[in-house]
């Protein structure tokens, strides 16, 4: 039997909670168990306002967690302080959406991508100087466009430009949130190809979050959906390709035709919108536009299971189970 690698990242029981109207407490993520192995790529889907990108965040403190751990290297990130905090997160980037919003439109595109190697990682400024237009290279946008500034750039130039940053501090985990859904599709490509030899070349384990089934399937190797805060589905990118275990899981895949195997695969329409997550539904919290639910799913909370090797599930009827006309 073979050994399962150790993890890169392991949650357990990772939350956060904000502050919504009324006093209420809205908990975007609910208590996630997730391992995520060295040079993978996770992709994280699930329909907008799910958790995705709060979770995403939260691996990486940027939005701090209200309770769990986040362990790395055998150190409880949430724990962290101070040197020795800064230190560890520089291990761990982020490629955001727009990455207009946070590159200082006064500086110039060398100073913008130096600055991490020089804080975070204590390099020389010679150095960093020499590493920038390398990177500026691998990126694609050639050591020249360092001495420009973030207005000079179209929009894929400016992901382009959020990616080298990312990289500069010479992370071992990177999550990109949603990094090509506000590029043209032409763009995408481009972009999402870049992404895939970097991730080769340099080693890297990402967390690749998207709405999107298709630009999911050109990059991950195992999938995760998430459903009001909680992970409802773990399988490798060809198991859940070839049907997904969860009935939430079948529903996104069969509103993307072309991804959805053979033309005579069934349209599901999810019924309403996604529930408030201030006050989700009782039992399975998907029950409420479940084609499937039982009576059961309406008072008792599945577990996340393994139904078979390296797939896990959040259901109490999973598909697999559901097709052979079975009960779990
Ligand atoms: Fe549907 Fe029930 Fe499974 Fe929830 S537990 S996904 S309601 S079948």
């Amino acid at each position: 039997m073979i050994a399962k690698p150790a993890p890169l990242l392991q949650l357990e029981k990772l939350r956060v909670e904000f502050h919504g109207t009324a006093g209420r407490r809205v908990r975007a993520v609910r208590d996630v168990d997730l391992e995520i192995y060295e040079g993978e790529t996770l992709g994280l889907v699930g329909e907008s306002g799910c958790g995705k990108s709060t979770l995403g965040r939260a691996m990486l403190r940027i939005t701090e967690p209200t309770a769990g751990s986040i362990n790395y290297l055998g150190l409880d990130i949430t724990r962290l302080r101070g040197t020795v905090f800064r230190r560890t997160r520089a291990d761990l980037q982020m490629v955001f959406q727009d990455p207009f919003g946070s590159l200082n439109p006064r500086r110039t595109i060398a100073d913008i991508v130096a600055e991490p190697m020089l804080r975070a990682r204590g390099m020389s400024r010679a150095d960093a100087q020499k590493a920038v237009g390398d990177l500026l290279d691998q990126v694609g946008l050639g050591r020249e466009a360092g001495a420009r500034r973030p207005h000079e750039f179209s929009g894929g130039q400016r992901q382009r430009i959020g990616i080298a940053r990312a990289l500069a501090p010479s992370p071992r985990f990177v999550v990109a949130d949603e990094p090509v859904s506000a590029l043209d599709v032409s763009i995408q490509a481009q972009v999402i190809n870049l992404l895939t030899d970097l991730i080769r070349e340099r080693g890297l384990t990402m967390l690749f979050i998207s709405h999107d089934l298709g630009v999911v399937r050109h990059i991950a190797d195992r999938i995760a959906v998430m459903y009001l805060g909680e992970i409802i589905e773990i399988a490798s990118r060809d198991d859940f390709f070839a049907g997904p275990a969860h009935p939430y899981g079948e529903a996104l895949l069969s509103s993307v035709p072309t991804l959805g195997g053979t033309s005579a695969r069934e349209r599901i329409e999810l019924a309403g919108e996604l529930p408030d997550p201030a006050s989700p539904p009782s039992g399975c919290t998907f029950h409420t536009r479940c084609r499937y639910a039982v009576d059961r799913c309406r008072v008792e909370a599945p577990a996340l299971r393994e139904v078979e090797p390296g797939r896990q599930v959040r259901c109490h009827l999973p598909l697999l189970t559901v097709s052979k006309g079975a009960a779990a």
